[in-house]
């Protein structure tokens, strides 16, 4: 049997910044907000290691140090961060409908979604394997370095999270091998230049992944190919790091929402509307182009603002 309905004026949907900020604006607004943090608490950030962009921390932060201080924030002025993930929705009504876990079902005037976006991987059959076996495969150098600790580990990804995590991997391994499919990097020139001039990263312009070789429990090296000379070469490794970008965490709206072609939320440009009255979005899963802790943050205040205004302009 279904648990009693709960109704809310306001539930926030994911705990990364945009999400606690949203939680910090709607409840200091008396909008009682309610926050699930959905499978990964604090999100993203919390498997970045150090955090120096983010206004406010001349010294950096980590990422999870920054994620409980927003946590703390959004509780201290009386938000209600919870546990669960919500399954499904219907944005068909006045009052839309969200379901917890499949079951608990909650009845909310305004819906903020944070739900931010995942990591990809390469779809590759050996990737998948070793993946799911836990077998030396894995999309969070911040999370697994640790377990490669004085070993040879492979990267795949060319942007600003690959060099990241290339250069967090080259304090802990022997050695990374860091697979770059085009002859350029996508990421900035400082964090490029930090993967080029560190002595343990050995980048491989041009190369492609064919497998990822295992004992059939751990991976023992990836077999990649130059695109351009069609040359195959083994290299020996024990961790595969995948760091090639993410996919927005939207599949449940897909039903309601107007979304792009990737599955971004399309937003009402300079707000946080969606195509629905009284569901907002905010953070990555609208943000394909800066996908940042402080824009996330940013547009996490303006969905709060906007559903604010929203039920005050139901009221009159
Ligand atoms: P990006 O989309 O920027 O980069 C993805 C990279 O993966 C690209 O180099 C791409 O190659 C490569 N790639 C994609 N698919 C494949 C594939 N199938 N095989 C091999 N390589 C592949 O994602 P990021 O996660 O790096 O960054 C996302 C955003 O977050 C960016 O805006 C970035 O600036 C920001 N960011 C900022 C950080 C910071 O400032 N501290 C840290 C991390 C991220 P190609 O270039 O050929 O397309």
């Amino acid at each position: 049997m279904s648990e009693t309905i709960e109704s809310l004026k306001c539930l926030i949907i994911g705990s990364g910044p945009a999400g606690y900020t949203a939680a910090i604006y709607a409840a200091r607004a008396n909008m009682n907000p309610v926050l699930y943090q959905g499978t990964q608490p604090g999100g993203q950030l919390t498997t970045t290691n150090e955090v120096e962009n983010f206004p406010g921390y001349p010294e950096g932060v980590t990422g999870p140090e920054m994620m409980l201080e927003l946590k703390a924030q959004a509780e201290r002025f009386g938000s209600d961060v919870r546990d669960g993930w919500i399954t499904k929705v219907d944005f068909s009504g006045d009052i839309h409908k969200v379901w917890v876990n499949g079951t608990k079902e909650i009845h909310c005037e305004t819906v903020i979604i944070s739900t931010g976006a995942s990591a990809k991987y390469l779809g590759l059959e050996s990737e998948q394997k070793y993946l799911k076996l836990g077998g030396g495969v894995s999309a969070c150098a911040v999370c697994d370095g640790f377990f490669y600790r004085n070993q040879e580990v492979v990267i795949v990804g060319a942007g600003d999270s690959a060099c990241e995590e290339a250069h967090y991997l080259s304090k802990l391994c022997s050695k990374v091998t860091m697979l770059v499919r085009r002859d350029v990097f996508r990421a900035s020139k400082i964090m490029a230049n930090r993967v080029i001039n560190t002595e343990n990263i050995d980048i491989m312009f041009n190369t492609e992944t064919v497998e990822v070789i295992g004992d059939g429990q751990l991976v023992t090296g990836v077999k990649v190919r130059n695109n351009k000379t069609g040359s195959e070469v083994d290299i020996e490794a024990t961790g595969f790091f995948v760091a090639i970008g993410h996919k927005p965490n939207t599949d449940i709206f897909k039903d309601f929402l107007k979304l792009d072609e990737t599955g971004y939320i399309i937003n009402e440009p300079g707000t946080s509307k969606t195509n629905i009255p009284g569901v907002f979005v905010s953070g990555d899963a609208a943000d394909h182009v800066y996908r940042q802790a402080v824009t996330a943050a940013g547009t996490g205040c303006m969905a709060a603002l906007d559903a604010e205004r929203y039920l005050a302009a139901k009221e009159v």
